[in-house]
């Protein structure tokens, strides 16, 4: 059996970045970026007013200005600003020819008939005008390959002009559990079944992390049947199943995988939950296809997917292999740890600026509902451990 780091290190090495492709700007939030973007044009494109008011021209000494014109966010001015002369403006319009500041309607008043006085004094060149260009010039590099698209690029790339970007797609995850007693939520539960937890589980848990899951329904421990849904889920780049990974005569993943080509990488890893575990690739000529034959038990199903699918998820997307997020917490009781295999505990933390955590009291690795009142992990090394309340231990946020 090997440790999780070993297992890890076999993950990280046979995940690689997809191919880049293009995709249209409304489907790229949370992309990877795959080449360096110009701006096609100025930022802003024209001197453009920031705030609502009147466009003068700033050496102009005289406080008292004749309103010629109207301009609003949208329109061209048809005048220039002259000595006396202003021209009323809204946020967003061209400056006009002749002025080169804007003074704000809360430091001006009326005076008579389209005359203005200003109380505002001096007037610097510039006051509350945007230049052209002066957030982007056209041609500059606005956003660089690798970068994710956070919804502050997406408006970026919008002002660019941008409408078709080069993306590293989200990874296409197909589910596919197994297990004779399953039956789909919604259908009724007969004598010795139980229903299907682990699909929608898994197929929540890849959305979470951006992929496109497509779920294969329910496979029977049937070689035939295994090998028909298996080989329409080798078409996506990582294949879940979940279950017939054990020892048991009715486990039949493993045989069926290794029958149709996927070569394995590992079976097994000193963890619990999870030591069923297996792990394989299928090398096409184009594209490869990670395959991930997870423990039937959902708790052991859950914590190999946070473990192991998240991060080599993450390394398709471009974003690098990046597990759950990790931090420090005290015990808030002993704990006795019996070692033999890393371990992850379902816990409880709380209090941002002094982490304490609360081991959660469950059954087995089939305890899902005990699992759902946890909000990490405790990370526990293989070494057997007696921990005092108060000890730091290692826990991932869930
Ligand atoms: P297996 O690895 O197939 O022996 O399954 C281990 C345990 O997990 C058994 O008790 C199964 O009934 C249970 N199990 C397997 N698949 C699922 C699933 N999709 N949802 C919930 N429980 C499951
Ligand atoms: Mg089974």
């Amino acid at each position: 059996m090997i440790s999780v780091e070993e297992a890890l290190r076999l993950v990280a090495k046979h995940a690689r970045p997809l191919a880049p492709g293009r995709a249209d700007l409304a489907d790229c939030s949370g992309l990877i970026l795959a080449d360096d973007v110009t701006s096609e044009l100025n930022s802003p494109p024209y001197d453009k007013a920031q705030m609502d008011g009147y466009a003068v021209a700033s050496h102009d000494q005289v406080p008292q200005r004749q309103v010629i014109e109207t301009v609003a966010a949208g329109d061209l001015p048809r005048r220039a600003v002259t000595p006396g002369t202003a021209i009323r403006i809204m946020t967003g319009a061209p400056i006009p020819e002749g002025a080169d500041a804007v003074v704000p309607f809360e430091n001006t008043k009326n005076v008579g008939d389209h005359l203005i006085e200003l109380s505002q004094t001096p007037i610097q060149p510039g006051d509350h005008v945007f230049p052209l260009g002066h957030s982007v010039r056209a041609g500059q590099t606005i956003l660089r390959q690798g970068t994710m698209l956070r919804p502050v690029e997406i408006g970026i790339l919008a002002e660019a002009g941008r409408n078709r970007i080069q993306v590293i797609p989200q990874p296409k995850v197909a589910i596919l559990p197994t297990g004779n007693e399953l039956v789909a939520v919604g259908q009724t539960v007969a004598a010795g079944q139980i229903r299907n937890s682990n699909g929608p589980l898994l197929t929540a848990a890849v959305q979470a992390v951006g992929g496109v899951a497509s779920d294969l329904g329910i496979g029977r421990d049937d070689p035939d049947e295994l090998r028909r849904l298996i080989s329409t889920g080798l078409e996506a780049d990582v294949l879940l199943l979940s279950g017939g990974v054990s020892a048991g005569d009715f486990d039949l993943v493993p045989e069926t995988l290794s029958n149709m080509g996927v070569q394995n990488v590992f079976h097994r890893i000193s963890l619990r939950p999870g030591k069923p575990l297996w792990f394989g690739v299928l090398e096409g000529q184009s594209q490869q296809t990670l395959v991930f034959g997870l423990p039937g038990n959902p708790v052991s199903s859950f914590v190999c997917f946070e473990l192991f699918v998240r991060p080599a998820l993450g390394q398709l997307a471009g974003r690098g292999f990046h597990g759950l997020y990790q931090q420090e917490a005290r015990l808030s009781s002993p704990l006795s740890h019996r070692g033999g295999r890393a371990t992850y505990r379902p816990a409880y933390w709380e209090n941002q600026h002094d982490p304490v955590v609360e081991i959660v009291p469950w059954q087995n690795s089939a305890d899902l509902a005990a699992l759902a009142s946890a909000n990490c992990l405790v990370a526990l090394p293989a070494q057997p451990l007696e921990l005092d309340t108060g000890s730091v231990v290692s826990i991932l946020l869930i």
